[in-house]
């Protein structure tokens, strides 16, 4: 069958050749890239493009910003802003109330039982000793919209190649689709990258040769230290302070990071919260181009990369860190690389590369407090028995409430019976939430549209909210508040712009040089690499092609 259409392909490419003079470009019709390569940097804040771009190298960040095209209001448009959400959101152009990745974990609101993005029972671990390791049973299961990188699959046949590459499993899995050809993540506890049955059988003789070389154990062998001398850090709180929090088993979180000796009570899962981790990812990635011949067919290939370490970073040591800013050098170095092997492997002008952020991030809540600006931290666990505490006594019964996890109000249904009426519930609930320290709004979620709370608040509440899978009330905390991060570290998960502002870069392949100010939304992305691609769009997606691009996408006009 596929001789006889390989076959009908050829005479017919012929006749095109002889009858139109000008031959398809290996068949590749309607114009496309001969792959597309999706970058997310997890908890990449907008700004950090030009927090350190003055130490920024011409090759990386500084090369997208010059020959691309920068969409510099790009914005989350739903709460609450976490990784798996994001990678969703991103390839569907959905969001969690359509596409049903309520959180990184979340709660299934008729059994109560929390349930991780993409775990799966029903699929095997391939790549770790033993197949029913639980860090291998994952797959797109749970994600309920189609990916761009399934429309591409659906309308080659099939016969494009799609990867996922990441640390994570979410953030190679979610990008990578349901109909991937494979999504692979990296397993601390064997220090193998792996995969599951969803996808194949085996790992592929590359990849399985590559585990061998021990890549983590390689690149913590060596410690980590500034890439320049570090007083040149001038953007950064000076190492060594009390809003860094230290790795496991060491005492002050200062460079230089001796990894070669924590990895030694750490196991390999150290490299995550490392620059190496970045490295190792970009390794799998050049591996996967050359091994699949991603590129080199007759239809579009996929390649989804999501770069995890910055997100790890940022959480321990939050957004005005050394740590922080050397690792934005590091991988502004490594996107150079990476950008010119892929000028000399797939052809400059022949490939398409976007990037972009899962979300963005806050800065620690004590630092901002220390320099007399407001912040707080929601004491998440305290707040909750205080809670079930006070609707004990009016409703006479126990842990009505079963978690606040991402900054939603879980009921427990258990405890519910006849005797507790659910609009009583609700409501004393909202009104308890609305007089504790540091809460803006406690908004039910079924009646958010009507809330009077901002509409850009109101929007993103009802976009975030899945009826199946998310709480009944949202919190919205006033700004720099968080739950429980602000002692050390930092983290994410709310509406505001320092989570939700998100950079949006694109290159190569037909696009045009500039830069647009416009509000565009990360559900806007899938739509537009649909219209770059002239593939359906996801059967999800809510966002719109960005036309101030697109206007000056330049094609040949060929039929
Ligand atoms: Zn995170």
């Amino acid at each position: 069958m596929s001789t006889i259409v390989k076959n009908g392909r050829w005479i017919m490419t012929c006749f095109i050749v002889l009858w139109g003079g000008m031959p398809l470009l290996g068949g590749n019709s309607p114009e496309r890239p001969r792959l597309v390569v999706g970058i997310v940097i997890d908890q990449m804040r907008w700004d950090y493009l030009y927090r350190y771009q003055d130490r920024y190298t011409k090759t990386g960040f500084n090369r997208m910003l010059r020959e691309g095209f920068s969409c510099e209001n790009t914005m989350v448009n739903y709460i609450p802003t976490y990784t798996a959400i994001g990678h969703s959101s991103i390839y569907t152009g959905s969001v969690p109330s359509i596409h049903g990745i309520a959180g990184n974990n979340f709660i299934v609101q008729a059994t109560g039982k929390s349930l991780y993005c993409t775990e799966d029972d029903e699929v095997r671990s391939i790549g770790t000793p033993r197949d029913d390791a639980a860090v291998g049973k994952m797959s797109p299961r749970n994600l309920k919209a189609s990916t761009i990188t399934d429309e591409l699959e659906l309308a080659t046949n099939f016969r494009a190649k799609v990867i996922g590459v990441s640390l994570k499993d979410r953030g190679s899995i979610l990008p990578a689709g349901h109909a991937a050809d494979a999504a692979y993540w990296f397993d601390g506890k064997s220090g193998n990258w792996i995969t599951s049955s969803w996808y194949r059988e085996s790992l592929p003789g590359w990849l399985e040769g590559y585990n061998q070389t021990r890549p983590a154990e390689r690149y913590l062998s060596e410690d980590w230290n500034t890439l320049y001398p570090i007083e040149t850090y001038v953007q950064s709180t000076p190492d060594d302070n009390v809003y860094e929090e230290p790795y496991e088993g060491d005492k002050h979180p200062a460079f230089p990071i001796k990894t070669s000796e924590l990895v030694k009570s750490q196991g390999l899962d150290l490299i995550r919260s490392t620059p190496c981790g970045m490295t190792m990812t970009f390794d799998v990635a050049r591996l996967a181009i050359e091994n699949e011949r991603l590129g080199g067919g007759e239809v579009t290939d996929f390649l989804a990369v999501s770069l995890s370490s910055p997100d790890y970073v940022g959480h321990q040591f939050g957004a005005n860190s050394v740590k922080v800013e050397d690792t934005y050098l590091r991988l502004d170095k490594e996107l150079g690389d990476f950008l010119a092997y892929l000028d000399k492997q797939v052809g400059k002008g022949n490939y398409l590369v976007f990037l972009t952020a899962d979300h963005a991030g806050a800065h620690n809540g004590q630092f901002l407090l220390d320099h007399k600006i407001p912040a707080g931290n929601w004491k998440e666990g305290e707040i909750r028995t205080a809670l079930n505490k006070h609707l004990q006594e009016r409703f006479g019964k126990e842990k009505l409430v079963s978690s606040l996890s991402n900054y939603q109000v879980h009921f427990n249904y258990k405890q519910v019976d006849e005797t507790v009426d659910m609009e009583s519930l609700r409501a004393a609930t909202i009104a308890y939430l609305q007089q504790v320290e540091g809460v803006a709004y406690a908004v039910e979620m079924a009646k958010a549209a009507a809330a009077p709370v901002p509409a850009i608040i109101r929007e993103r509440i009802v976009n975030g909210y899945n009826h199946a899978l998310s709480g009944e009330i949202q919190v919205i905390l006033k700004p720099a508040w968080y739950s429980d991060r602000n002692l050390q570290g930092a983290t994410h998960g709310t509406w505001n712009p320092y989570d939700s502002h998100i950079p949006l870069l694109w290159m190569g392949w037909k696009i045009p040089r500039g830069q647009s100010n416009e509000e565009v939304y990360m559900t806007d992305i899938a739509p537009t690499l649909a219209a770059l691609l002239r593939v359906q769009m996801p059967n999800g997606c809510v966002g719109k092609p960005i036309t101030d691009m697109l206007k000056n996408v330049k094609r040949e006009g060929k039929k």
